[in-house]
């Protein structure tokens, strides 16, 4: 007889969005002719650079050709690839890194899921509250915890508030933690993480030997020269911590998929008899067993993203998405309503006005202004109070939006 991993039979249904194009659709059944605009979604609008196209047309001939195919690639990506990314990630930015420390894979999302595999099941997992759910959902199939609370929070995980007393960053931890998730700038809150924020967190891991995943999937949306944008700005992170990338958000990819994620090979974690074990080691093991690569036009058209037309083309799509950002900022800030975020990252979190749930807020705003927003509370209990917008919208919808939300509170 077969059976199933218990785990999963632990998972809250994906209550957020089910739940939100539940009631888009009710809405829209009943008045047909209300044309509704989406700030809830977390995808791209935006079309490919062009010089990612171009890769990518140039790639599919040479793979049409006998002389220039390609099968099977390297497990961990090309390295013409992984060279583009230290020179222009990295190196500006003083962090010195080896190719066969980068990861080329096709999602931050299977990354971030997945690299908790290389770690006992006895780990604590410690996320931020609000989270993005993909960390403690991979959690809690792999058996890293007990069953959720009526909040939804489950047994077992530690959460870290994240709140507007502490600026979205949250304290250390008091009680034993082992694999912390940090995820900044921030999905959903659109906070950033100063210098000196994280170097505290590379001195908690280093001290007590937790690992940290640090997910910079919005690292591009950076706008303050003063703020990292990798963790191995940190001196010592290179030790403690690994780094999820994508070129998702930075140049449109997320229906093209590309990313990577950056092992260190100083970083280690621990076997039970006290023994020290490379994750670049065993993160390549893992990888060569479950993984073959990204196809080869996509890693060419992620390499085109570097070159001198590719880097003004994704500047450009940055800044139209950023216009979006400071077009919502500043007419919901004029309204009246506190904004957070949406300076250094494509989100906006907007405390609900009037005493009302980020429910009751999400139906005011789908019902009177015909906007559908993401309710914080579905990304977390300390998310209550507050509702998510988004950059990613086209200008005059953005513009419209913002527009009737204002008419609206
Ligand atoms: N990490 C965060 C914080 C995200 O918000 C997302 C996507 O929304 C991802 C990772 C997934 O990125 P990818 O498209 O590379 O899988």
């Amino acid at each position: 007889m077969a059976r199933v991993n218990e785990n999963f039979l632990k998972l809250r249904g994906d209550y957020l969005f089910a739940e939100i194009a539940r009631r888009r659709t009710r809405f829209q059944q009943e008045h047909p002719d209300a044309h509704v605009i989406s700030l809830g979604i977390g995808d791209v609008t935006r079309p490919l650079p062009q010089a990612a196209v171009e890769g990518l047309k140039r790639a599919a001939s040479e793979m049409a050709d006998e002389a220039t195919f390609k099968g099977y690639g390297d497990y961990q990506g090309y390295r013409f690839l992984a060279e583009k990314i230290i020179e222009h990630e990295f190196a500006p930015r003083g962090v010195s890194l080896d190719v066969d420390e980068i990861f080329i894979s096709e999602g931050a999302k299977t990354d971030t899921a997945c690299f908790q595999e290389i770690f006992d099941t006895s780990n604590v997992v410690a996320v931020l509250d609000p989270v993005y759910p993909v960390y403690v959902d991979s959690n809690v199939m792999a058996g890293r915890s007990g069953f959720p609370d009526e909040s939804g929070r489950y047994s077992g995980i530690v959460y870290m508030p994240c709140t507007e007393q502490n600026g979205f960053v949250p304290e250390l931890p008091r009680e034993r933690v082992d694999l912390i998730y940090l995820c900044y700038p921030n999905n959903p809150t659109g906070a950033t993480i100063s210098h000196a924020d994280l170097q505290r967190w590379v001195q908690f891991a280093r001290e007590t030997r937790a690992i940290i995943l640090f997910d910079a999937a919005y690292e591009a949306y950076i706008r303050d020269d003063r703020l990292p944008h990798s963790i191995f700005e940190v001196e010592g992170a290179d030790e403690v911590a690994v780094e999820f990338r994508s070129f998702s958000k930075k140049a449109g990819f997320t229906g093209t998929r590309c990313a990577f994620a950056v092992v260190p090979k100083k970083v280690k974690a621990y076997a039970s008899d006290g023994s020290a074990h490379s994750l670049n080691a065993l993160w390549l093991r893992r990888q060569t067993t479950k993984f073959n690569g990204v196809s080869y036009p996509v890693q060419v058209a992620a390499a085109s993203v570097y070159s001198d037309e590719g880097r003004a083309q994704v500047a450009a799509l940055i800044d139209f998405y950023m216009s979006n950002a400071r077009i919502i900022v500043d007419g919901l800030r004029s309204a009246g309503l506190t904004v957070y975020g949406g300076e250094n990252s494509p989100y906006m979190w907007v405390k609900v006005p009037g005493g009302m749930t980020s429910w009751e807020f999400f139906d005011h705003l789908l019902e009177r202004a015909h906007v559908v927003c993401t309710p914080g509370a579905g990304f977390g209990a300390c998310g209550e109070g507050f509702v998510r917008l988004t950059a990613f919208g086209s200008r005059q919808n953005t513009e419209k939006a913002v527009e009737r939300i204002v008419a609206v509170i």
